[in-house]
């Protein structure tokens, strides 16, 4: 192990045979304790980041049918389905704005009516009313779903969405990088395959790029640490961000897959990102998901980011995780943990609060 251990210190890239027995075989103290030690020589100073952002859902209508997702609904559901509106959209930044924050996370099901041009019409308006404000948008499923709908290429879709006002592209619906897995969990979705197209379109683009991991369900060891070579392969990422399957009430924890929140696997996990990914500088702890106490955690063993207090959210809460957080518990708890927490904005630049 020592050697493994000198080895990813130094930044090297290990083969899938060595990840895995680091993954598997590392006593996890050990393992947590290297992972800290190269979290303190990419970050020298113990300081934690945060951000201000609202997530938005575009739809809840989606043609994807994941089994491990309670938010969506068929568009025949009109009982239960929505798009969001303008006038929503209205209220929710401007109760984000009051609270300090300038960006929006939007995302949404994969409406089988809603093409590009609504999404350029949509980023459009809200760049013309609010200047200022920041578009997280989308992510790789949408734009391989969009591209589908025009019939023409990822780039043609990005660079379309980038001229009416997308700021940047976020990591989510990679689940797992895996093509046998994505089958059996998320059928409707974009293969690995197509995942791993439109970011590296996207970032040849200089469209600036998060990559996301939720494990614990149908995969194998083998085929995580798979998914974490294939983001360090790619490369280019802004931040990694893995976070447990929650299943309450899913199709897929009817089938047998409940899932949950594991502290020891998450910590395990979180550290091995951290000595697997030398050249992605941030990896961030997901407390929606995982639970504060856990995040706060993972902050010891290679995480350096909390990601955002949460404003709205309604993915993951259908799906029976129910934790929040406000900008001043946020800080509260950084410190709690032997950090100091810094503001930061989606590049991962410090930034100040703006007085409102
Ligand atoms: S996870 Fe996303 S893509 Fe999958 S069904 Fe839910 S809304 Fe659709």
């Amino acid at each position: 192990m020592q050697n493994l251990y000198n080895r990813v210190l130094r930044g090297e890239f290990l083969s899938i045979e060595d990840a895995l027995r680091l993954y598997i075989s590392a006593p996890l103290a050990e393992l947590m304790a290297v992972a800290h030690r190269m979290r303190m020589q990419i970050h020298p100073q113990k300081i934690v980041t945060w951000q201000i952002d609202r997530n938005v859902n575009t739809t809840n209508v989606c043609v994807s049918g994941c089994k491990f997702c309670n938010f969506h609904c068929r568009l025949a559901e009109t009982d239960k389905s929505y798009v969001t509106t303008m006038e929503q959209y209205r209220t929710k930044i401007e109760e984000m704005y009051a609270l300090g924050g300038e960006q929006l996370l939007i995302q949404g099901g994969m409406h089988p009516h809603l093409g590009v041009e609504y999404y350029e019409d949509l980023f459009r308006a809200l760049k013309k009313e609010y200047p200022w404000l920041k578009l997280n948008a989308l992510g790789a499923p949408e734009v391989h779903h969009l591209a589908r709908m025009a019939k023409c290429d990822y780039a043609e879709i990005l660079a379309r969405l980038r001229r009416a006002g997308l700021d940047s592209l976020p990591g989510a619906g990679a689940e797992i990088l895996d093509n046998e897995v994505r089958r059996r969990i998320s059928p409707g979705k974009c293969s690995a395959d197509e995942w791993v197209e439109v970011m590296r379109t996207a970032q040849s683009m200089g469209i600036p790029t998060t990559a996301t991991m939720m494990y614990g369900h149908v995969e194998t060891p083998r085929q995580r640490i798979e998914h974490l070579l294939i983001i360090r392969d790619l490369g280019n990422f802004t931040a990694f961000i893995p976070w447990a399957y929650q299943g309450r009430g899913t199709r897929l924890e009817k089938e047998g897959c409940a899932g949950g929140n594991n502290a020891a696997e998450y910590l395990r996990l979180i550290a091995i990102s951290r000595l697997l990914l030398p050249n992605i500088r941030n990896i961030q702890a997901s407390w929606l998901t995982m639970g504060v106490q856990s995040a706060l955690m993972a902050l010891h063993c290679g995480a350096n980011d909390m990601g955002s207090i949460m404003i709205e959210e309604n993915v993951v809460s259908a799906a029976g995780s129910f934790n929040t957080l406000d900008s001043e518990r946020m800080e509260q708890a950084i410190r709690a943990a032997g950090f100091t927490p810094a503001l930061r904005d989606q590049q991962y630049n410090l930034s100040e609060r703006l007085p409102r």
